[in-house]
């Protein structure tokens, strides 16, 4: 039988509620608003991103370095001045 589960959500505290048969594991959505403001956050994408354009399959031996590759995801809320620059993760709650 499907039920309620719950978690807090260690970032903002809010707590998040689903139905499911299982405890689940989801991201809280926190990291997309603005901590100043509350506002919600714009994606803020640089011009300039090293790296990550360099050939498929020739570090497959740098497995590691790989990962680091990925690009960092930033938010921005452009409410202030300057804009106020995010490196909020998505915060991952347990529900149980
Ligand atoms: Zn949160
Ligand atoms: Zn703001």
């Amino acid at each position: 039988m499907a039920r309620i589960v719950e978690g807090t959500c260690r970032e903002c505290g809010k707590t998040i509620r689903r139905v499911s048969k299982v405890p689940m594991l989801v991201e809280c959505d926190c990291y997309l608003y603005c901590p100043l403001c509350g506002g919600k956050m714009s994606v803020y994408k640089p011009d300039l991103t090293p790296r990550i354009y360099r050939t498929e399959g020739d570090y497959d031996l740098l497995g590691e370095a790989s990962s680091e590759a990925t690009v960092e995801s930033l938010f921005v809320c452009l409410n202030h001045d300057p804009p106020h620059y995010s490196t909020r993760k998505p915060m991952e709650v347990m529900l149980k």
